[in-house]
């Protein structure tokens, strides 16, 4: 397996590029903003409690947070290549618990591409997503909300990933596919590179 944590703030590409790895490598795409997302529209318990922390900008907690996450592992891992983890960490406990979860299940982080991209072209990507994405977090307010969390509680995982020697720093601006040659560059030179389909 080649597990994959694709960082970086709202709005620096995560989806887009993971769409591109997921074609690629065959990997599976987890985003839990996106399981949250599924489960507000499906009008279930864990939606309405998940949307009182999206609609303001802020993370869902921890506990409840890698509880989704190990349910959303053991649905998908089958015979998986690997997951691209979309969303997730985003505190420094939930990294820890996602190294013990993958620990647990006999694998491991073996990368992290991390988007770097300055907050005014967030903050402009995001206004002009919020166009058309019909996201209710993709508004001025919340949006900068977001970016507070991103700076105060979420990049600090970028120290704690450089420390592990896991950290792959990615200039999140230029072409879609001027930033996925990067990323795959990065990638491919790691030990045990996952495969790319013929
Ligand atoms: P995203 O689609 O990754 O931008 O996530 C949208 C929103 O879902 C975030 O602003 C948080 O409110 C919530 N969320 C997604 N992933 C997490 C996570 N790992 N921890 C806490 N909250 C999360």
């Amino acid at each position: 397996m080649f597990n994959l944590v694709i960082f970086g703030g709202p709005g620096s590409g995560k989806g887009t590029q993971s769409e591109k790895l997921i074609d690629r490598y065959g990997l599976t795409h987890i985003s839990t903003g996106q399981v949250l997302r599924d489960e507000i529209k499906a009008g279930t318990e864990l939606g309405k409690i998940a949307a009182t922390y999206i609609d303001h900008g802020q993370l869902i907690p921890d506990q409840l947070m890698v509880r989704i996450l190990a349910d959303e592992i053991d649905r998908l891992k089958g015979d998986s290549a690997g997951f691209i983890f979309d969303g997730f960490p985003r505190t420094i406990n939930q990294a820890e618990r996602l190294t013990e979860m993958l620990a647990e299940r006999g694998t491991k982080v073996d990368a992290v591409v991390g988007l770097e991209v300055p907050d005014e072209e967030l903050t402009a990507r995001l206004i002009e997503r919020g166009k058309v994405s019909g996201r209710a977090d993709d508004n001025a307010e919340t949006i900068g909300r977001r970016l507070e969390v991103y700076h105060d509680t979420t990049s600090p995982l970028r120290d704690h990933y450089i420390d592990k020697g896991l950290y792959h720093a990615i200039p999140g601006l230029g072409t879609i596919d001027e930033i996925f040659e990067t990323i795959k560059s990065e990638i491919e030179s790691c030990p045990n590179p996952p495969i790319p389909n013929a």
